[in-house]
């Protein structure tokens, strides 16, 4: 039997370069080795969003983008958290068994309260234990994280671990697949590529829209006339090239260097890479997004699977606290 993974995504809508590049690749990696369950995470979208009125849209495009990329249902739960009520409940009871100074103390409550002081709402609080209850709920053995997410996993297995202690055992403590996510800087050059930030590139547009974008790039910013020596090491469409342009790394890097070749002409040539490498990932999305009922279908059957799983296990602990 496969070991199960849990992993969670928030509802962006249409994924960019940095998405692609770290979460989505990672989890279309995972799914012949694992039992995956990933999930679109739209309660933990709350605590932060105002405006909810995109949501729907947004969990269609990236299921879409998902779907493309090659995850496929035949292999992994696809599914919308909140279309899983059981997660609600398990959250407020394991809520019971969480001290108020364990989720006090994480720092990133502290940073969203920094972040939005117009709206420290409950939910910001209680986000670690949202969270246990995702993994948990399908017994997830292992959860795919970065070095920075080690310290909620952490939260999360202790919360699972006092749950065992005080009632019995009943979920398995959730181990962590660290994996490198890559660093996709913006097109700025400074901070993570982020939508938020309108420094991304999206996976899902057109190649004349992705070559307008990568015009847009920050490059050396020592490198101000054409003829200047450029220094790829600083350059941000150096480090995309890194992933699109492998083969040709050494050559740009020495043509950058000596000024044989332009900023203009290395963006070009990136944005076709790009193009080139999403050609199929493209094809794949326009053919499903032809057809609307698909999402909605995959959508349905990993919400049954998942509900199969998620109330077996809120018998059991309902069971084990001596609600039922
Ligand atoms: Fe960057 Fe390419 Fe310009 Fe060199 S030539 S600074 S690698 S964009």
């Amino acid at each position: 039997m496969k070991r199960r993974v849990f992993s969670g995504a928030r509802p962006t809508g249409k994924q960019h370069l940095g998405n692609y590049l770290g979460a989505i690749q990672n989890y279309v990696s995972l799914q012949d080795e694992y039992q995956c369950v990933y999930c679109i995470v739209d309660i933990h979208a709350l605590t932060s969003l105002e405006d909810t009125g995109g949501l729907q849209k947004n969990i269609h495009e990236m299921m879409l983008d998902w779907l493309a990329a090659g995850l496929d249902p035949r292999k992994s739960i696809l599914f919308v958290q909140s279309h899983v009520p059981e997660v609600m409940q398990l959250h407020t009871l394991l809520g019971m068994v969480t001290p108020l100074s364990w989720l006090l103390r994480v720092p990133t409550f502290k940073e969203k309260v920094k972040l939005q002081p117009h709206n420290v709402n409950y939910g910001l609080v209680g986000y670690p234990v949202l969270m246990t209850a995702d993994i948990v709920l399908y017994k997830a053995e292992v959860v795919p994280v970065g070095e920075d997410q080690l310290p909620h996993l952490e939260l999360a297995r202790e919360i699972a671990r006092r749950f065992n202690n005080l009632f019995g055992n009943a979920f398995p403590e959730p181990q962590a697949k660290l994996t490198s996510f890559p660093m996709i800087l913006g097109l700025n050059g400074k901070e993570k590529m982020s939508k938020q930030a309108d420094n991304d590139i999206e996976i899902a547009l057109s190649p004349q829209e992705t070559i307008e974008r990568v015009m847009m790039a920050v490059t050396d910013p020592a490198r101000q006339y054409r003829n200047d020596p450029g220094h790829p090491e600083v350059c941000n469409v150096y480090s995309l090239h890194r992933y699109f342009s492998p083969l040709q790394l050494d050559d740009i890097a020495t043509q950058c260097r000596s000024a044989k070749i332009g900023c203009v002409d290395c963006k070009v040539l990136l944005a076709q890479e790009i193009n080139s490498s999403l050609e199929p990932f493209r094809e794949r999305r326009a053919i499903l997004a032809s057809k609307p009922r698909h999402i909605v279908d995959v959508l349905a059957d990993g919400t049954q699977r998942a509900q199969i799983i998620a109330r077996e296990t809120l018998r059991e602990v309902k069971q084990k606290m001596g609600l039922i």
